[in-house]
Parts: C-alpha cells; structure tokens; sequence
C-alpha cells in the first residue's frame, strides 16, 4: 500500500489521540490546550507537506508530458526531437515561443488553446497528455510513495504514452521509441523482480515469437514488425505469467471495441485498426495490477464451479 496513504491515516489517527493527549499533559507541565495545539500544528503540517508532495508530482509529470507532446509531434513527422538549444516555434505561423507560452497546462489555459500571434487554434491533445502524464505521476506516487520503484514506473509510462498516442494516430511504432522501451522494460523488469529473471528472459522471448509467428504467417499484413518489438517489451516487463494476462486484456478490449464499432458503423470491417494502443493499455494495467486482477479471476471461478 501507498505510504503516504499509510501516513494520512496514521495523522488522522493521532489527532484523535485523546488519551494520549491527558497523559501527555499530566507528564509534562503543559495544559490539554497546548498539547492539542502542537497535535494540531503538526498535523496541519503533514498535511501541507503530503499536498505539496501531490501539486509537485503533477507539476513534474505534466512537464515530462510536454516534452512527450514535442515527441508525439515530431516522430511520425520525421522531425528531429532532441536538438538542444532549439526553440519550440508554432506549428502554423511558425513564430518563435516564448517561455511564458510553455508552461505546461497553463499556457493552453491562458491563451484559450490558441497561438499567441496567429490565433489559430492548437490541438487540445497538448493539455491533454500534458494532464493525463501528470495524472499518472501522481496516481504512481501515491501507489509506491518515495521509493526507487517511482522512477522505474515513471519511465515506462513516459514510454507507454507516446507509443500508445503515435501508433493511435499516424499507426507507426517508431523504433526510435520502441527500441529503448525493450531496454527500459528489461532492465525495470529486473530490478522489481530480479528472483523472477526467467520468467523475464522467457516472458521477452513469448512476446517477441507470439507476434513474430503471426507476422511471419501473414507476410506483415495482420500485424506490423513494430508489434514484436512491443512483444518483447511486455514480455520483459511483466514476465511470461503476466504477460499472458497483458495479451488476453488486449485481445478482449480490442474485441469489445471492434464489435461496437462495427454495431455503431464507426469503421468499416475491412479497415485496419492499430493494435499497438490496446497491448500498451493492456501492459500498464497489468504492470500495476495483475495480482488483483489474477486474485479477482480465480475468487469468481471458485464461486461459479463451488457447489451451492
Ligand atoms: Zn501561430
């Protein structure tokens, strides 16, 4: 559990200290009223600090979605990411950024979604994933508190994100995104689970073949190369185990989402849909929650197959 979820509890659990309140007051000289003004002021301050701790999370990750937006934007378009020292200029009338139209969230908000000097109007998928990451940094930090496992889980996120948002779009798996994140995934893979690290090296090897088999099979037309690579990624990530959970979630959402919209004539049968979004939803939800989801499946099968 969370630890700052634990150390909410304990100071609402020490403000209502009362008995140890009297007897804090009968062992020193100071009145009741003190000792509740010092529980008081100490409480206040935990509280302060842990909103702190939230507003800084947001602030950090909805900074890392910014540069995930400049990611998002500038991979499919073959454009260079990482120039130092570039400025970012509007995409219309390409004048130059200032500082004070960067700030994550709050620029969009101000300027009303729209550019400074042109007026026209910038995708609301910057505030977005700009909020959406800054979301994720603080449902992450009140899942693993100050712990080395909060960096790992922000990089795979940080990776998960752009993917899931490229492939939706331009349907493309940059390997400049999916190469690294075979790397990160093992290497995460392995710090939270280094007793687990055969389950992990088979788990890469499943992935990769499971898609590779049906790419070799189709000659690439039921699934992209890019889709191995995400393979190997889950697989090292999550180990073999959980990485067959990962590809049933795929499959079903996928599924559920392909019947309703073929029900609401949204797209056409024969039309492609990406599969890389549903593996990386499916990854991030396993990658956090396999064990209750495991824990949840096995309770409903005893129930159904327990005689009555
Ligand atoms: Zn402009």
């Amino acid at each position: 559990m969370s630890s700052i979820g634990q150390r909410a509890f304990a100071s609402f659990r020490s403000f209502r200290k009362e008995g140890e309140v009297a007897s804090a007051a009968r062992s020193t000289s100071l009145g009741e009223n003190e000792i509740w003004k010092h529980y008081n002021l100490k409480n206040g301050i935990i509280i302060i600090m842990q909103a702190l701790e939230i507003v800084i999370m947001f602030i950090f990750g909805a900074s890392i979605g910014s540069f995930l937006n400049v990611v998002i934007y500038r991979l499919p378009r073959k454009l260079p990411f990482l120039r130092f020292g570039e400025r970012s200029h509007c995409p219309f009338c390409k004048k130059t950024l200032e500082p004070k139209d960067l700030i994550p969230i709050v620029s969009f908000l101000f300027l009303g979604g729209k550019c400074r000097h042109c007026k026209k109007h910038i995708s609301a998928q910057y505030i977005l994933i700009e909020s959406i990451t800054g979301l994720f940094f603080v449902a992450i930090f009140l899942y693993s508190g100050w712990t080395w496992q909060l960096l790992a889980q922000f990089a795979v996120v940080s990776f998960a994100i752009p993917l899931i948002v490229i492939d939706a779009r331009h349907k493309i798996v940059p390997d400049v995104l999916s190469l690294p994140f075979i790397v990160v995934a093992l290497v995460v893979g392995l710090l939270l689970h280094p007793h687990d690290w055969i389950s992990i090296l088979l788990g890469g090897v499943i992935g990769a073949g499971f898609f590779f088999a049906q790419w070799f099979v189709s000659k690439g037309r039921w699934i992209g190369s890019g889709d191995i690579r995400l393979g190997a990624a889950m697989g090292f990530l999550l180990g073999w185990e959980h990485l067959l959970l990962a590809l049933t979630l795929a499959y079903l959402s996928g599924t559920v989402v392909a019947i309703i919209a073929l029900l609401f004539r949204l797209t056409k049968l024969k039309s492609t849909i990406a599969f890389g979004p549903y593996l990386l939803v499916a990854t991030i939800v396993a990658f956090f929650f396999a064990q209750p989801i495991i824990d949840w499946y096995l309770d409903l099968i005893w129930i159904v197959m327990s005689p009555v």
